[in-house]
């Protein structure tokens, strides 16, 4: 066994209480529990409604097994499995062919160890691929048809993940992209033609022994040129952990994530001394610099972040009044929501 393979492979198998752990991971520190933010902590890029039906679920299964990976995993599943949401897992948008290609990553802080997977199709559940890909090889990242095999190498089974209302959605946006081709859209007048629809969900936590994990899943960008890959599966662009010091992810335009590193942006920031609010702001306005200024942005990204102390922050680039960007997060006093900030009063109503 090569030496960075037998590093990873023995990483991959040790349990945390083992001395080679301890001795690798530096200091793993005792809970930092202050006024504002507390561990064990587990939170995602949604609000109320989503983020109650994936965190819920996600802290039981903290508290079952004290694995915060596990948890964060269970809390990521729900919504890859869940048809009614059009932009993760199964019922997620289509590529411009009419097929679902999804993109997913993990990254554990103890380890710094990280995998993910890019353009899979068929498999319901990307981010537990990802996952396999961080615990079972000695790579990072697997794309199409390997990941598709890697994936059925593991037992997944392949499915169809194109639901009927995806299938619909799709098929509108093709009739209504071009007067000058032979499609027509029914006459019924149901479907605008709008602003292609983002989301994605990061999911993010940190165990009572200060242990931080993230994921990012997303079906990517509706209509995207078959095989583009966004943000979500590159880490340092959709997703980012420092067991030192906090995790972020990011949702939104990936192209603009992935030249800004984005969510390693976010933590190097964290890193010095930036508030995770402070934090999530700036690479908000990083992208809008490098973008010409405000009135030259017409895409939207958003950050979320925690820091080793269980402080989060949450901004976008877009927003208004009565709609600021949230999260959602579980702690050991409940559920929360939170209310971010955004750098561009738009209105969305
Ligand atoms: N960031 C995702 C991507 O670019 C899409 C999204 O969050 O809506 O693939």
């Amino acid at each position: 066994m090569n030496p960075r393979r037998k590093f990873l492979h023995t990483l991959a198998g040790a349990s945390l209480s083992m001395p080679l752990i301890n001795k690798i991971k530096f200091n793993i520190t005792n809970p930092i529990i202050t006024k504002d933010g507390s561990v064990p902590i587990i939170l995602c890029s949604r609000g109320e409604s989503w983020g109650r039906k994936t965190l819920t679920p996600a802290w039981t299964k903290y508290q079952v097994s004290k694995s915060i990976l596990d948890a964060i995993e269970a809390g990521a599943n729900v919504t890859e499995l869940d048809p009614e949401d059009m932009s993760v897992g199964y019922g997620g948008l289509p590529n411009e062919n009419g097929v679902v290609q999804l993109d997913a990553s993990v990254m554990y802080g103890p380890t710094h160890n990280c995998g993910s997977v890019a353009g899979l199709e068929n498999i319901k559940t990307p981010c537990s691929v990802a996952r396999l890909v961080m615990e079972r090889t000695d790579h990072m990242m697997l794309q199409g048809a390997g990941a598709l095999q890697f994936a059925k190498d593991h037992g997944f089974v392949e499915e169809n993940l194109l639901t009927e209302q995806s299938r619909l959605r799709w098929l509108r946006w093709k009739e209504n992209l071009s007067d000058q081709d032979d499609r027509f859209p029914p006459r019924d007048g149901q479907y605008k033609p709008r602003k292609r629809p983002t989301g994605t969900i990061n999911v993010l936590g940190i165990d009572e022994n200060g242990n931080i994990a993230g994921i990012t899943t997303t079906s990517g960008l509706f209509g995207k040129i078959p095989g583009r890959v966004g943000d979500s599966p590159i880490i340092g662009a959709g997703l980012y952990v420092d067991n030192e010091v906090g995790a972020a992810g990011a949702t939104g335009r990936g192209e603009e994530v992935i030249r800004t590193c984005g969510s390693f942006l976010v933590v190097e920031k964290m890193r010095d001394g930036m508030h995770p609010q402070e934090a999530c702001e700036y690479a908000c306005k990083r992208i809008i610099q490098i973008n010409g200024g405000k009135e030259k942005v017409d895409f939207n990204d958003k950050f979320v972040a925690v820091n080793k102390k269980g402080e989060v922050g949450c901004a976008s680039i877009i927003g208004n009044e009565n709609q600021k960007p949230n999260l959602a997060y579980w702690n050991k006093e409940g559920f929360h929501v939170y209310a971010g900030t955004y750098q561009i009063e738009v209105d969305r109503n």
